[in-house]
């Protein structure tokens, strides 16, 4: 197992670890190696009608099981993640290139989410609301919205599915995940503790195939009720298009290009450090990862400087390795898309501090970049960059810079330095974002909301609200005769 799957990833359909009808397979590429690790089935029409009547049966059943064994199933979900924390991270590594730490921490930081929403899914309480005539007895109960459709991404391969599926199956729906193509196998191992733990047939399905294919034919089915995607903001309003044409409830976790404003008064050190931290970690592809880097003027050297020794210290190589700090992007299309960004910043005047280049040619890896002397013009401060690229630009005045952090579509998350209070009181009014971190890395922990605004999406997938998102609310009202 060390440099391939042991065996092809399967279909999970009605309870069966299956192939796909017409045994059709995807392969799938180690990205530091940039070679066949093993293949995935493809799902046909005929699975996905069988994956989503299998949905409706186990949606029958699961919503008919009390929340306490429902979360009892779930906490042992969570507890073989533990267990099986090592050979998951391995594959996760496998898979998606990340250094072996991170993918340890993605499924133990599963286990953490399942049991979360497990004891929250205890606590969807309905209301009792006075009536206008004493004879009258009126209730608001929440219901579970029904079989979900799930499309999750590759750079989260556990992480993205164990949101979305975690919120889902503590409200009582059952949950059909078209997990990526590109790293099947950890989503599949998390899909497995599910089973492994108890859920009955049909309430937990996975399938892979082609995305357009897979999401058009689930979308617009109408055993499905709810639809939830992560990934670009491209395809995400495509698919919100399509799941409003079905008026299918939706969440949308989508692209974002996350300003990082670094005040005069702000500890640098501490900046450079927990911004780089948040920058690098996964090679930069992550949503919230902190991408337009606006520093006051009178620090800005400073922070660049540092920076750049910072991106300079990263070991970049095999996430299996253990000396490794920063794997290889996912495929060759974002190896292109961040040459292609550094080359636009160099000619429109930027300067390399550190790295702007691929390094080796095995893989696809890229050298952690810091550019400075950024023009707001440049392709990386307009588009998301989805890599490990630190853009600096300078800023005046505290407004010049939250007009400018406001100024994209984007409206995920964002980060801020400062020690005064004043400071942070008014970008946190004042920034158009779901998520704002200030003096710190990112910190998505599941109590909290996590989402976006604006061209970012819509919904949540943490705290309280990421259960709203299966719930519906049924209103009964009584009168005694
Ligand atoms: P992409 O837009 O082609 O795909 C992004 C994800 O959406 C993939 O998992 C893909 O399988 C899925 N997808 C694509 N078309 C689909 C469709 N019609 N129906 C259902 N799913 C579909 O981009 P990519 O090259 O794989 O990734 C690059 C871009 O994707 C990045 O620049 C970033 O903006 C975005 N992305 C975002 C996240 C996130 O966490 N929000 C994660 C991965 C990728």
């Amino acid at each position: 197992m060390d440099n391939a799957y042991c065996e092809p990833v399967q279909l999970l359909i009605a309870g069966e670890w299956c192939p796909g009808s017409q045994d059709r397979t995807i392969d799938v590429v180690n990205p530091a190696t940039g070679r066949v690790i093993g293949t995935v089935a493809r799902a046909g029409k005929e699975d996905l009608q069988r994956a989503v009547a299998a949905a409706v049966r186990g949606f029958n059943v699961w919503k008919n099981t009390p929340a306490i064994e429902r979360a009892a199933i779930m906490r042992k979900a969570a507890s073989l993640m533990k267990e099986r924390c090592e050979p998951i991270a391995r594959l996760m590594t496998l898979e998606q290139g990340k250094p072996l730490n991170e993918s340890r921490a993605e499924v133990l930081n599963a286990a953490d989410i399942i049991e979360w929403f497990a004891d929250e899914g205890r606590r969807t309480y309905g209301r009792i609301v006075p009536p206008r005539h004493i004879g009258v007895q009126q209730w608001v109960v929440r219901d579970p919205v029904g079989p979900v459709a799930a499309f999750t991404p590759w750079n989260f391969p556990i992480n993205q599915v164990v949101r979305k599926l975690s919120a889902a199956l503590a409200c009582g729906c059952s949950v059909l995940v078209k997990a990526p193509e590109e790293t099947p196998a950890s989503p599949a191992a998390l899909v497995r503790a599910f089973v492994d733990a108890g859920v009955p047939a049909g309430v937990v399905g996975l399938v892979y195939g082609d995305p357009a294919e897979v999401s058009q034919y689930l979308i617009s089915h109408p055993d499905i009720r709810k639809v939830t995607f992560t990934g670009s903001t491209a395809v995400g309003k495509q698919l919100a298009a399509l799941a409003g044409a079905h008026m299918k409830r939706a969440t949308m976790e989508l692209g974002g290009h996350a300003p990082v404003i670094v005040a005069e008064d702000a500890d640098i050190e501490l900046a450079v450090r927990a911004a780089g931290a948040a920058k690098f970690r996964n090679a930069g592809q992550v949503c919230i990862s902190p991408t337009r880097f606006l520093v006051q003027k009178n620090v800005v050297e400073a922070f660049s400087v540092a920076m750049a020794n910072f991106a300079k210290e990263i070991t970049v190589g095999d996430g299996l390795k253990s000396d490794t700090t920063m794997g290889p992007l996912a495929n060759s299309r974002r190896l292109a898309a961040i040459e292609s960004f550094v080359s636009d910043a160099r000619e429109k005047g930027a300067t390399v501090l550190a790295g702007g280049e691929r390094c080796g040619s095995d893989g696809y890896f890229f050298a952690p970049t810091v550019l400075a002397d950024v023009p707001r013009d440049a392709a990386v401060f307009n588009d998301e960059p989805f890599g490990p690229l630190v853009a600096i630009t300078s800023f005046d005045s505290l407004d010049e810079a939250i007009e400018e952090a406001n100024r994209l579509p984007y409206g995920l998350a964002g980060y801020a330095f400062s020690q005064s209070f004043k400071t942070i009181h008014a970008l946190s009014r004042s920034l158009e974002l779901g998520m704002l971190w200030v003096n710190q890395p990112a910190a998505p922990f599941v109590e909290l909301p996590f989402g976006g605004v604006k061209d970012s999406g819509y919904g949540s997938e943490g705290g309280p609200e990421a259960l709203d998102a299966y719930l519906v609310s049924k209103t009964v009202s009584v009168r005694a005769v």
